[in-house]
């Protein structure tokens, strides 16, 4: 379905946990999330009617993301029945990795074709600062487990200023011998702990990297390769070049709200309703999705969430 503004939106992002293993200082708050009960959050039966709502639509792309997507109990079984719907081209996930190795054959086998695993430092203890905890060595045995399992694999790096922006071309060096993307994700201000000091625009990125070339774009993904590499190095830049022209996305919360822009305030409740009322919502979504946002003005979002009561 066309949005608005002549947008063709084919791609769904589905949070379906708000909960995570780990407490990255950009995306939440430091004492986590309080746990929801069971009824207030989309059940397998409910998120599987909104994908086949939406496929009916033109959503041909699922991902799953969260919160961390692997500490929810049934997502394998949700995966699996979201490839069994006609429609669906694609189903990936965005994972912190940790949990991989338990969860990549049956994920592989459920219909996942993607993974994309975060990983904003090499070094153990920035990786332990940064998700208040979390263990270099998890993340790494989940990219390995991930590589293995054949998953087409890209690694999202959000580079900080102060924090990892000496790490570039380290990270950008994990593409020379594996056929991996590496994403570098500008910085947005989703929590109070994240301000414009920190940020570090994708061309200041780029500058630190000179053996680099030019690919064709990958969605709202500018491309490129270093020389004699295996794998690609995309720039996500949605607070310097506000890539909204190319957006082709719509958002489902845990809680089961549409979010027809990350950055935008406005929601649409979609829980406790039949298909059809469902289809209708998701196409006023759709219609309703705003121009573009305005982060580059004011490094300001109006969304009301963090980042992991969204899903990034
Ligand atoms: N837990 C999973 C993970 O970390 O990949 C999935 C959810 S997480 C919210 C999805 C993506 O959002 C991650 O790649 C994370 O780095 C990114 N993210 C979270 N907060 C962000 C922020 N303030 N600015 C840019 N990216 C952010
Ligand atoms: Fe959890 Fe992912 Fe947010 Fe980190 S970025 S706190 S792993 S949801």
């Amino acid at each position: 379905m066309t949005d608005s503004f002549g947008r063709e939106i084919t791609y769904m992002r589905i949070s379906v946990t708000d909960l995570c293993n780990l407490r990255c200082r950009y995306c939440m708050p430091a004492e986590g999330v309080v746990k929801k009960n069971h009824d207030d959050i989309m059940s397998e039966d409910e998120i599987i009617n909104a994908i086949e709502a939406a496929s009916e639509l033109g959503i041909s792309k699922i991902r799953f993301t969260g919160g961390e997507p692997l500490v929810k109990k049934n997502i394998v079984s949700i995966c699996r029945r979201t490839s069994e719907i006609p429609g669906i081209k694609e189903i990936c996930i965005t994972t912190n990795g940790i949990l991989l190795p338990n969860f990549a054959d049956s994920l592989r086998l459920a219909g996942v074709e993607r993974v994309n695993i975060s990983l904003d430092t090499l070094r153990p203890e920035r990786y332990s600062y940064i998700t208040r905890g979390g263990s270099l060595n998890d993340a790494v045995k989940g990219i390995e487990s991930a590589i293995r399992t054949g998953f087409r694999v890209k690694i999202n790096a959000v580079i900080i200023g102060g924090f990892n922006d000496d790490e570039i071309s380290g990270l950008a060096g994990l593409t020379m011998n594996d056929d991996i993307d590496i994403r570098f994700i500008e910085l947005m201000p989703m929590t109070e702990t994240v301000t414009a000091g920190n940020f570090v625009a994708s061309r200041k990125i780029l500058d630190v990297l000179p053996d680099i070339e030019p690919l064709e774009s990958d969605g709202v993904a500018e491309m490129y390769r270093l020389k004699n590499a295996r794998g690609r190095i995309g720039f996500i830049s949605p607070v310097s070049d506000s890539f909204c022209q190319k957006c082709n996305r719509i958002r489902l919360t845990a809680d089961g709200y549409l979010k027809p822009c990350l950055h935008s305030a406005a929601e649409i409740f979609i829980r406790h309703k039949s298909r059809e009322e469902m289809k209708n919502l998701i196409a006023d979504a759709i219609i309703s999705k705003p121009e573009r946002h305005m982060l580059n003005e004011n490094y300001h979002t109006d969304s009301l969430r963090t980042m992991n009561r969204i899903g990034g």
